[in-house]
């Protein structure tokens, strides 16, 4: 049957019976990886670990954008705040990350002008609001949010704004997956692979990684029916032995994907590298502006090009974000790293796995 209404995707009785099938067809230790960070504080959210087998080990991995921003990147977005007349403007979380030597959020009680938006429009529209400055917004996303900060740029184009740029850190889950099947001493026997960025790449954007690894890979929405139907799926294909790439998203996921979103998204933007937290460079990983945009470059505009740092001492989110380690594996964790005085952006954002942990482990 067909589920419709999201009540449906919530329903206790629907949630036990996956749960029964779970503990009946699991046999091997596995260990899965939730990609998404909104899947990581699903899961927690709806207790989900605590009623599957012991023998699944569940991993978040790197598809917090925030989490995922590398340390010299949140180097620049401090570094802008610095310059004279520029509004920085960004999204929430970013702000409390720190960088090496400090954040926006300590930037901003110095006296400089950064402001949190909800959109890229918001940015655009303060540029239009304060011609005398430069704005500059931290594009920070995956497949979900680029075409919207292409759009952005498209609209102020079309309102002649000109003193509005982006610094783009955005990124690519495929290429991120590939990585992490290249990188020695990771252990991942399927991918809860992320909802609302696939809404957007359509299940075909994962066919090369499946094909090359031949990795259990289920597409997966954000409700506890959802999850825990992905969980049993991935079970199923590593006990069964035949791995296969699932859609069990169908009422948003298409093959395609959002030709439109994507096409918008094509026309700013080309395919770059891109430094990942923790991972380093992966090749063919980003989206950087194309020649005809770049005089919405941020980095070339203000000549912004900051060192390769590593992360802060101590901190283990690149680990965390490959499944190498969780949470608790981390020294500093819940001592010298909580909320109020994060270390590492995986307890920042409210996506990040320390912070899930720590509110709800
Ligand atoms: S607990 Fe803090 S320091 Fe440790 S990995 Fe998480 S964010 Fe980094």
């Amino acid at each position: 049957m067909a589920l419709k209404y999201i009540e449906e995707y919530r329903d206790a009785l629907l949630a036990k019976d996956l749960i029964k099938k779970i503990h009946a067809v699991s046999k091997k230790n596995l260990r899965l990886m939730e990609v998404c960070g909104t899947h990581t504080m699903s899961i927690f959210r709806h207790g989900i670990r605590s009623v599957i087998p012991d023998t699944i080990t569940l991993l978040s991995g790197p598809g917090c954008p925030v989490c995922v921003t590398a340390q010299k990147d949140i180097d620049a977005f401090v570094e802008f705040a610095r310059v004279k007349d520029v509004i920085v403007t960004t999204f929430g979380d970013l702000i409390k990350v720190p960088g090496s030597g400090s954040s926006l959020g300590k930037e901003k009680a110095a006296g400089a002008d950064v402001r949190i938006v909800y959109s890229i429009s918001d940015a655009v529209h303060i540029a239009r609001e304060n011609k005398d400055k430069q704005i500059v917004f931290c594009a920070v996303g995956f497949e979900t949010t680029i075409p919207t900060i292409a759009a952005g740029i498209l609209m102020a184009i079309a309102q002649k704004v000109d003193n509005f740029s982006i610094y783009s850190a955005n990124k690519l889950t495929p290429p991120a997956l590939a990585a992490l099947m290249e990188t020695k001493g990771v252990q991942i026997d399927g991918f809860i692979l992320p909802g609302h960025v696939s809404v957007i790449t359509g299940t075909n954007a994962y066919r090369g990684t499946f094909e090359k690894y031949a990795i259990p890979s289920v597409i997966a929405g954000f409700e506890p029916i959802d999850i825990l139907k992905a969980i049993l799926l991935l079970i199923q294909q590593n006990e069964s032995g035949i791995p296969a790439l699932e859609n069990a998203y169908p009422r948003a996921v298409s093959d395609q994907g959002n030709l439109k979103a994507k096409q918008i998204m094509n026309q700013v933007f080309e395919v770059c590298a891109a430094s990942w937290r923790g991972i380093g460079e992966i090749p063919l990983s980003g989206m950087g502006l194309k020649k005809e945009y770049q005089a919405f470059n941020a980095a070339a505009k203000f000549g912004m090009d900051m060192p390769d740092v590593p992360e802060p001492k101590g901190c283990a989110c690149g680990q965390i974000l490959m499944g190498l380690k969780t949470p608790e594996h981390c020294a500093l964790y819940k001592k010298k790293c909580t909320p109020l005085t994060p270390v590492g952006p995986c307890m920042v954002s409210s996506e990040g796995a320390c912070a899930a942990f720590y509110r709800y482990a």
